[in-house]
């Protein structure tokens, strides 16, 4: 739940996702688990979690189990017992919208790890395949739909969102076919494959009074935030530099990823996108210029369309300056460096689901001393679906609403135009923020 105080740069634009003020922690809890159905009683016990937790209970509401304290929790970490999951006719319902790779792969396994969140239908032009699924996962045949009959999920009341997890161009298409049926919407990124795009998806859920996140999974992730906080916090100084790369190497020439009009680019809005996002949100800046080239290497047949790589240099005011590489045709590698005047934080691997590593580096005592920070690894997959259960049920703006990805999407157009004529692009700061409040790391 987004109960952090909020900043100047979190406080939400306005849209048709109305955003409450910011309650105190207790409060934005107590009132989730009213709006959650889990009943007053169960509800004010949970709002006193915290001070319960002191007193050596895991968890208060009528529904949970308490288990007493082994560790002290002065100086132990808290035990993480999954309070206050949802019961399943509570949860947010989900139909998955195309039965590929990250759908199967890492979405329906996270959907078993959310706390407020379930798969509650599924749409693919594969029924066989849909069909094994379903099986797999709960889901009633007659919740199985393909993209002809997508509108008759208006008459499905379990699923409250609609997760597009189709090839770039389609986002559009189905985003705006299910805000016409009341649907709110989750969209995998890149969010499109242009800005008049992203707009018309911003544009359709906002006519419909329906919320639109896009999945910005690394937003989400544990790590990622720690450094976001060390900026905010001022702990690496006045900021320098960001080194970003992303790279893989591609394989079969036919898949959609390499067809332009499917995937509307190469490695910038499939792995580029990453660095780009990163810069942006874990400095909360916005660039106002930038100069990029892309290439390709000769006779391979998988970059007839699209570009192989792409190099970018953006440049934010007093003089920080951001220089990322997305490569499809270069073994996996992926990391970035935030430097500042008094120290740096970097992760290597960055970006991937899981294996992240975070270093960092300062002076202490007059030596040059590097922490490295492991913690306990979490489904970023998992904590974003939640984060968009918990602005459903709270009738809350997304973290990462449309207007994010719009502006990423206006920031690749100026990448591929500086590296189609050769000039350095300036780039329009948004009017107002791109993202909605922060969420918060207790309930999510
Ligand atoms: P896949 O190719 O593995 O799956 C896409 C699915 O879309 C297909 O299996 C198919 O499902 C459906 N589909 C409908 N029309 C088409 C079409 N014309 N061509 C191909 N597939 C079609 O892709 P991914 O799952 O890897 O990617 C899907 C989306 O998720 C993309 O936008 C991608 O950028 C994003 N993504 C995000 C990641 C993240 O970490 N957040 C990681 C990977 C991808 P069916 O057979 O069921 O109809």
């Amino acid at each position: 739940m987004p109960v952090e105080p909020s900043s100047p740069a979190d406080s939400v634009p306005s849209s048709a996702d109305s955003t409450p003020a910011d309650p105190p922690r207790g409060e934005a809890r107590r009132r989730f688990l009213q709006r959650s159905g889990l009943g007053i009683a169960a509800a004010l016990a949970a709002s006193s979690a915290a001070t319960v937790h002191a007193a050596g209970v895991a968890a208060a509401d009528a529904n949970a189990v308490k288990l007493s304290l082994i560790q002290d929790p002065n100086t132990e970490q808290k035990e993480q017992t999954p309070d206050p999951n949802l019961p399943p006719d509570d949860r947010v319902g989900y139909a998955i919208v195309g039965l590929g790779r990250l759908s199967l792969n890492q979405i329906l396994p996270a959907l078993s790890q959310c706390k407020y969140s379930k798969v509650a239908a599924l749409v693919s032009g594969d029924r066989a395949k849909a069909l094994k699924i379903a099986r797999q996962y709960g889901v009633r045949e007659s919740a199985v739909y393909d993209y002809q009959s997508f509108e008759q999920l208006a008459n499905n009341s379990d699923v409250q969102v609609v997760y597009v997890v189709l090839p770039n161009s389609l986002h559009r298409e189905y985003t705006v076919r299910a805000a016409k049926i009341g649907k709110h919407v989750l969209c995998e990124k890149p969010m499109a494959t242009s800005v008049a795009d992203c707009q018309a998806m911003i544009d359709a859920c906002r006519q419909a009074n329906r919320k639109l996140m896009i999945a910005y999974r690394s937003q989400y992730e544990p790590m990622d935030r720690m450094i976001a906080k060390m900026v905010k916090d001022n702990q690496l100084g006045p900021l320098r530099e960001f080194i970003a790369s992303n790279s893989q190497n591609v394989g079969d020439p036919t898949q959609w990823r390499l067809n332009k009009a499917l995937a509307g680019g190469g490695a910038l809005p499939d792995i580029g996108l990453y660095c780009l996002n990163a810069v942006r949100f874990i400095t909360g800046r916005e660039p106002d210029q930038v100069i990029a080239t892309v290439s390709r290497p000769d006779n391979d047949p998988r970059f007839r369309e699209v570009e192989a790589g792409v190099h970018f240099i953006l440049s934010f005011p007093e003089g920080f300056t951001a220089t990322c590489a997305a490569s499809y045709a270069s073994h996996e590698s992926r990391f970035f460096r935030l430097q500042g005047a008094q120290g740096w934080a970097e992760m290597d691997p960055a970006f991937g689901y899981n294996g992240l590593r975070l270093r960092h580096g300062l002076l202490v005592d007059g030596k040059n001393a590097v922490t490295e920070l492991q913690i306990d690894p979490q489904d970023q997959f998992a904590r974003e679906i939640d984060h968009m259960s918990s602005c459903v049920k709270r009738d809350a703006m997304p973290h990462t609403p449309g207007e994010e990805g719009l502006q990423d999407q206006r920031i690749m157009e100026a990448i591929y135009e500086s590296a189609r004529t050769g000039r350095a692009v300036p780039i329009a700061r948004p009017t107002s923020p791109t993202r909605g409040p922060e969420p918060d790391e207790e309930t999510f």
